[in-house]
């Protein structure tokens, strides 16, 4: 599993640093309690990510909990796939909800009765009005950056008339936008957040989890800060973007504990920026625009950078893990380049990736003085640093299949590999010189021929007598796995698709998806899905988890060996 590395220290940063402080002063005892709180509108997403290793991390270093909690307070979005999806992909992330023994899963919509309850109790204080203005007027009346809103004509109604209003929203007699319930604040703030908020709105929408019981339902604002004081949140975690809600949540939860309802201390928002990954994008809804309008092969497709298409793709969760540890945290917003994520993940699957040879691009290589009929077997390293790891056993025969491109009939400068005339090593077989190639009718090379040296096996001692510069891969064309390799790149071709508001569908990569029939060393046929290799010459590929069959795995690309991407060929 992955405890290992999560078990080291963590880098600090200024968030332990805030609670290491909390610590110090005592002002939770030593409680670290945080929470993950997606909405159940789609899947979870790189940027997620982020999000989760930094919640869940922070409260296993601290010996607390991360609550998973859904935000589900917009009945029109939502649904079991989404939370469904969620849930599997947290777990697969490598994190978990337990705190003695109890899941502390919790959904925002069990606590629809509380928040409506708080809302009468704001009413009963002063602290909250029905409002009845078009949602026209309301824009109107917010005022702009420069000037301070105007109070509506509804701000001084009596509190009996406005817990009778609210009451019968909530029993359905009104319309959809003829009332809304506003919090009582500050219509000059300059905090546009505090230019009374709408706390309640009129919804007449099935909820997937509460049905028809409401058609009044409450705002991000008002029901997250709530939803964590009702669950002991010490450290409430959120992107940048909610920096200025952060005195309404102050606001509310300070109301709610000056009615008696929360103890103090309340929970602390704690803002961190958002990943930005370049070459990626991470709006749930232009992801959902991809898979509806069929840019990509659903919401798992290898290139989504959703959590079940990193997953399929291959990515491994300590992978994952390791970028978000290496991005850290910060109050900056900024774009993290792609290699960065890419590197994290080969630093993580070179140490584990067995090795096997695969020929992508084939091209037959006859070796005219192999007996035919003949096999010899050949042997190489599982790992070349884990010799404990064993050996992997492989035909060679006369007829071999090696890559396209190791063959040269006119050879660059530099070029050691297969040419009329030169020598190279087939890796953990025997040396060979190349005698020349047949062609089609068009000129196109069908088949290399050259001769072997019998005495010059890798491994023997003879092997020593040669020195060569070229070192090519091959496999036995009688044995080899003739395989289904899909080879994936980067989704999009631009850095920043959708900067500047620009379409983003023009910077879909045409080339992000290659399918190729490939000849894999025998040993390929019995991957299990989800079992992980490096093609030796060419980085890191999977079984397929959902198309792979027994005995029949189809293989992704997860990334190259080297980044050489954008930089010429
Ligand atoms: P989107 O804008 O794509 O719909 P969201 O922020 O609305 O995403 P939520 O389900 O509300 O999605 O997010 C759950 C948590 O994940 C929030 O705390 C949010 O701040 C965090 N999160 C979402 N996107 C990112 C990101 N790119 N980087 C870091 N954290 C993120
Ligand atoms: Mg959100």
């Amino acid at each position: 599993m992955n405890t290992e590395r999560n078990d080291a220290p963590a880098a600090s940063n200024f968030i332990r640093n805030i609670i290491d402080d909390d610590n110090r002063t005592g002002k939770w005892g030593q409680r670290v309690e945080t929470r993950f709180p997606p909405e159940p509108n789609g899947y979870l997403h790189i940027g997620h990510a982020k999000s989760i290793c930094l919640n869940f991390g922070v409260a296993r270093s601290y010996g607390g909990v991360c609550h998973l909690r859904f935000d589900d307070t917009n009945p029109e979005k939502e649904s079991v796939e989404y939370v469904e999806s969620i849930i599997d992909s947290v777990r697969w992330l490598g994190f978990e909800w337990e705190k003695d023994g109890k899941e502390q899963l919790y959904f925002a919509s069990d606590y629809y009765e509380k928040l409506y309850e708080f809302a009468e109790l704001l009413i009963e204080r002063g602290k909250a009005y029905v409002d009845s203005q078009s949602a026209e007027e309301m824009r109107a009346s917010r005022g702009s950056a420069t000037e301070v809103g105007t109070p509506s004509r509804f701000r001084d109604r009596s509190m009996q008339e406005n817990l009778d209003l609210f009451r019968r929203m909530k029993a359905g007699e009104f319309q959809e936008g003829e009332h809304v319930l506003r919090a009582k604040i500050d219509m000059s703030s300059p905090n546009f957040n505090m230019r009374d908020p709408v706390i309640y709105r009129i919804r007449f929408a099935h909820h997937y989890r509460t049905g028809d019981t409401w058609c009044v339902y409450p705002m991000y604002d008002y029901t997250h800060c709530i939803s964590d004081a009702l669950e002991n949140i010490t450290h409430s975690l959120c992107t940048l973007e909610f920096e200025d809600h952060r005195p309404l949540y102050d606001w509310i939860l300070n109301e709610l504990a000056e009615a008696g309802i929360f103890t103090r201390p309340l929970p602390q928002q704690i803002e961190f920026s958002r990943l930005n990954l370049t070459y990626a994008i991470t709006s749930k809804r232009k992801l959902l625009q991809l898979v509806t309008e069929g840019h990509v092969d659903g919401w798992d497709d290898p290139r989504m950078p959703t959590i079940v298409g990193l997953r399929r793709r291959g990515f491994t969760p300590e992978g994952i893990q390791l970028f978000c540890e290496r991005i850290g945290v910060t109050k900056v917003d900024s774009w993290i380049d792609m290699s960065v994520f890419e590197g994290a993940l080969r630093d993580d699957l070179d140490e584990k990736a067995p090795r096997t040879a695969a020929v992508l691009d084939p091209l037959k290589l006859i070796i005219d003085n192999f007996p035919e009929g003949l096999t010899e077997p050949c042997s190489a390293p599982v790992h070349p640093h884990h010799p404990e790891q064993g050996v992997r056993e492989f035909p060679i025969s006369r007829e071999l299949w090696i890559e396209r491109e190791d063959y040269n009939e006119t050879p660059p400068k530099g070029y050691f590999r297969l040419f009329p005339g030169n020598k190279v090593r087939l890796r953990y077989g025997y040396v060979i010189e190349c005698t020349g190639a047949d062609k089609d009718e068009n000129g196109n090379i069908v088949a290399v021929h050259c001769n072997y040296f019998p005495d010059s096996k890798s491994g023997t001692e003879g092997a020593n007598n040669y020195k060569v510069k070229g070192n090519i891969h091959w496999v036995s064309a009688a044995d080899a796995y003739p395989a289904e390799v899909r080879i994936y790149d980067r989704l999009f071709k631009e850095p920043q698709p959708d900067a500047g508001g620009r379409d983003f569908l023009e910077a879909l990569n045409p080339d992000s998806k290659r399918v190729v029939n490939a000849y894999l060393e025998p040993g390929a046929r019995h991957a299990q899905p989800e079992q992980r290799y490096q093609f030796e010459r060419h980085g890191y590929f999977v079984a397929d988890r959902v198309d792979s069959k027994p005995g029949r795995p189809v293989f992704n690309r997860i990334v190259s060996l080297r980044d050489s991407w954008g930089k010429p060929a």
